[in-house]
């Protein structure tokens, strides 16, 4: 909690440390209502000439004593701040020693040493490590670490920490003891300690040196048939990472633990790595397809970070997205590689556009890398992960892949055991490739999306075809000017029979590629033009290909360009892209009519779109996953987005010109809907398997449409909620229910699902989550009800997120309800948050400043903004959140 204006810190200001801890050894005591903590550090001055001041990060300890070299300081030789330990003076080489108490079984914040239900658990990054210890807190000091652990043996007889278990001891009065080391050094951020009674899966994994990894996954013991798929996942990853990217494991053991109350997602502390309990869990009775996909990709994306983040790590904390970006890049590899390469990019895509764009639009906008932060918990970004990620992306582009394998591997030959930046990264890359990234860093220092702006010009006397390219980029706080960046634009065009081959004047045809249909265009100036030849008729151009850069494209499709995009194109990501494009623009239209209509006359919706999702499911050769994703509209939040650079977005108009649009393909399509529900019936058991998961998508896409025409349809949802055998098919058919069927239906649906399931943490969630989603004017009432019920809790971030953060971020209408209900709402359940656990409420402030994007509603989401300002004990997290936004 802050005592006076939380101030910034900058990156400019960085300086290596004072002092380094070549080892750490630790001793926890583990009790009911208190912690005893004692550290050793062997510590040594950088500069044995210089004489500077020892100064160690603690928050929230009681320091019951401190020694140097075994000799207890006198209270004038040190001074205890809020959130520092200063040792003005120190030898140049020494061992210091402190004992701290703390209360893991109150610490809310889930940082630190903490408490989920009956174990004890860590969570250290960015700063958590320093609620536990006093220490040089920063991920430039690393250090080699031994930890013992002691608790009851009856209540805790698991006890684990970072390395191999080097000694175990049972102690009197029925305590006991593990000892472990990790030879690794590594900075304080991932140290990990588990104590609980936990049972635990194993199984194991050879390198491709031939060692014997053996790996756990521990959960409680009701848990326990849940994680094969965890376990599959993360031999996968073990495997895929040595063939793609030459890394191999480098311990015996490998340890996942399950916690409940968790505010991230998990965290890759080495080799004990701890996860939300929601990411790691699977059953087909429990979990969704898309949870499948989840857990893989988490525990791929913290298996991975064994090398991009711990092997070599970060510098500071500004360059979070050198390991992050990389990471994000590795994982969305491993997930195309073990499904569909073009549906997982579409899915990445259409989070990216919708979540990092308008974070790029807003007032926390900041670099990939960013230059100064006043608390980095609100850095754990889409811009540090996503954006970062299509960096990493597009220098793999720019390289190609067999140079960008050489880049990455001198990378690692480099930097193992280092902390370095993002600058180290880029260097790598180009020494090992030639080529020069000058310009292209200024990705990582330029915020905002650029927008490119396309015109084209046909003359068919010369068979030229001319593309110009405008880019620019908008300004953002503290940056109100921006440089041209290089931009790879990855192209084609579609002619009348397919892709036309490629050639730029000037060029002479290779024999080898003279038929290319693909190229990447290099965009790196204000301005530019690329004149085609040898182009027989006026093409289509299919443009910014798998998204091959993080920008924002204009170019002035007609529909009909669109629909032969949609139809014939070879790229599956343009294909996906105009399908998208060409629902927003009959979306806009409706959306002009409600505006501007007299109430009598009918709405008309454009039957150019219902006629081209019906040949889309009409054609059972295309991958069914793919038609799903084509024929998803798009969401409301991505059209607010749209229409808030465009001047403001009314999201009661967005709504209902989504609903009547997707009436209308309810009703033109009923016919081949149905057809291809009945059609991907499937009757053998669940699997996750990659055309399983295509055939439910899209049936239950189909059923989604069905249902929207109520009665006999929302039978068929009804009886496929009671048929399924999986929650896949369930909750798709529970949620067409409770949107589109009578009070009574969804009441009694809604009550059989918590029946059946009451028992299970993370399908209440899921039970939270859909009706925090559920339109209607009583659903503010309906989500208020809930925060009483018996399975709500404040402390426990998975619920938060499901009901409190996914009414205000997820249900736009009630959300923004004219009489600011809403924005009272969440603003009521923050002020209670900002006690609790600040690291979710700077998170969960998001939807409250986008302020600027809703006239009309503008002042009412200020007025909860300054509301939340005023808290005396506001936190620095969300400090700097709302005055950002309120800037
Ligand atoms: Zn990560």
């Amino acid at each position: 909690m802050r005592d006076a204006q939380p101030a910034a810190v900058y990156l400019k200001d960085y300086a290596s440390p004072d002092y380094l801890i070549n080892r750490t050894e630790l001793h926890f005591e583990l009790h009911e209502d208190h912690a005893l903590v004692t550290s050793r550090l062997y510590m040594l001055r950088c500069d044995p000439g210089r004489e500077l001041p020892l100064v160690l990060n603690g928050v929230a300890l009681e320091l019951v004593s401190v020694t140097i070299d075994g000799q207890a300081l006198e209270d004038s030789e040190f001074q205890v701040e809020p959130e520092t330990l200063v040792i003005p003076k120190a030898p140049d080489q020494f061992v210091l020693s402190c004992v701290t108490r703390i209360l893991p079984q109150d610490n809310t914040s889930l940082e630190g040493l903490y408490k989920s239900q009956r174990m004890f658990c860590t969570q250290c990054e960015a700063h958590g490590f320093r609620k536990i210890t006093y220490y040089l807190d920063r991920p430039d000091v690393m250090s080699v670490f031994t930890v013992s652990v002691e608790a009851d043996q009856a209540r805790y007889p698991v006890l684990l920490s970072n390395g191999n278990l080097v000694d175990s001891k049972v102690l009197e009065d029925g305590r006991h003891s593990t000892t472990w080391h990790d030879p690794f050094p590594k900075p304080a951020y991932l140290f990990a300690l588990v104590a609980g009674d936990l049972k635990y899966l194993q199984d194991s994994f050879t390198t491709c040196s031939g060692r014997e990894v053996d790996l756990r996954i521990y959960v409680e013991e009701k848990d326990l048939g849940k994680c094969d798929h965890a376990m599959l996942s993360l031999q996968n990853s073990m495997r895929w990472d040595e063939e793609v990217y030459g890394r191999e494991y480098d311990l015996d053991v490998f340890n996942i633990v399950a916690v409940d109350d968790f505010n991230m997602g998990a965290m890759e502390n080495k080799s004990l790595n701890i996860f939300n309990s929601s990411c790691v869990l699977c059953s087909p009775e429990t979990t969704t397809d898309k949870g499948y996909q989840r857990v893989e990709a988490i525990v791929a994306h913290e298996y991975f970070h064994n090398w991009s983040g711990n092997r070599v790590t970060c510098r500071d904390w500004f360059q979070l997205s050198l390991k992050e970006g990389f990471t994000v890049f590795r994982d969305a590899g491993f997930s195309a590689d073990m499904g569909s390469p073009v549906v997982k990019r579409v899915e990445d895509v259409a989070n990216l556009r919708t979540v990092q764009f308008a974070e790029d639009a807003g007032p926390m906008a900041h670099p990939v890398r960013p230059e100064s932060v006043i608390e980095f918990n609100n850095f754990y970004t889409a811009t540090i992960y996503e954006k970062g990620a299509e960096v990493v992306r597009m220098i793999h582009t720019l390289l190609g892949a067999e140079l960008f394998r050489r880049g990455s591997d001198l990378y690692f030959e480099r930097h193992d055991g280092q902390a370095v930046t993002c600058e180290d990264f880029v260097l790598a890359m180009e020494a090992a490739s030639g080529i020069d990234l000058q310009q292209f860093r200024l990705w990582y220092s330029q915020a905002g999306t650029p927008l490119l702006r396309v015109r084209d010009e046909y003359d068919a006397d010369a068979g030229c075809y001319t593309l110009t390219v405008q880019q620019s980029c908008p300004p953002t706080p503290g940056q109100d000017s921006k440089l041209p960046m290089v931009i790879p634009l990855a192209m084609g065009l579609l002619g009348e029979a397919g892709n036309l081959p490629l050639r730029l004047v000037g060029e002479t045809p290779d024999p080898e590629t003279g038929d290319n249909t693909h190229r990447v265009l290099s965009v790196n100036q204000a301005e530019q033009r690329f004149v085609f030849e040898g182009v027989g008729e006026r093409p289509v151009p299919s443009l910014l290909r798998g998204l091959s850069a993080p920008v924002r494209l204009d170019y002035n499709y007609s529909k009909q360009d669109l629909c032969a995009l949609m139809s014939r194109d070879d790229d599956g990501f343009v294909r996906w892209d105009s399908a998208q494009t060409l629902a927003t623009r009959v979306m806009n239209e409706v959306e002009q009519q409600l505006l501007n209509r007299s109430k009598d006359k009918e709405l008309e919706v454009d039957p150019i779109l219902a006629r081209a999702y019906a040949s889309l499911l009409e054609d059972d050769s295309l991958d069914a996953a793919m038609v799903a994703d084509m024929l998803t509209l798009p969401g409301e939040n991505y059209l607010a987005e749209l229409a808030a650079r465009d001047g403001g977005a009314n999201v009661d108009t967005i709504h209902a010109a989504r609903v009547a649009v997707h009436a209308d393909i309810s009703k033109a399509c009923t016919d081949s809907l149905l057809q291809r529900y009945h059609a991907l019936a499937n009757a053998s058991p669940y699997a996750a398997t990659g055309a399983q998961i295509a055939d439910r998508s899209l049936r239950n896409t189909c059923l989604d449409y069905l249902a929207a025409a109520g009665g006999e349809y929302v039978e068929l949802a009804s009886r496929q909620f009671t048929d399924a055998d999986n929650m896949t098919d369930r909750l798709a058919a529970l949620r067409a229910i409770v949107f589109y069927g009578d009070d009574g239906q969804r009441d009694e649906a809604l009550a059989s699902f918590y029946q059946d399931w009451q028992h299970e943490v993370l399908v209440v969630n899921q039970w939270l989550q859909l009706q925090a989603m559920m339109p209607g004017s009583d659903a503010l009432d309906r989500v208020r009800g809930l925060l009483k019920h018996p399975d709500f809790d404040m402390r426990n971030p998975n619920k938060v997120r499901a009901l409190v953060g996914v009414f205000s971020a997820h249900n736009p209408v009630n959300f923004h309800r004219p009489d600011g209900q809403g924005y009272r709402f969440l603003a009521d359940q923050l002020t209670l948050l900002n006690d609790i656990n600040p690291q979710i409420t700077a998170k969960m402030l998001t939807p409250l400043t986008r302020w600027r994007n809703y006239s009309g509603r503008d002042q009412l989401m200020r007025a909860e903004l300054e509301r939340l300002a005023a808290l005396p004990s506001l936190s620095r997290d969300a400090f700097e959140v709302i005055t950002k936004s309120l800037q």
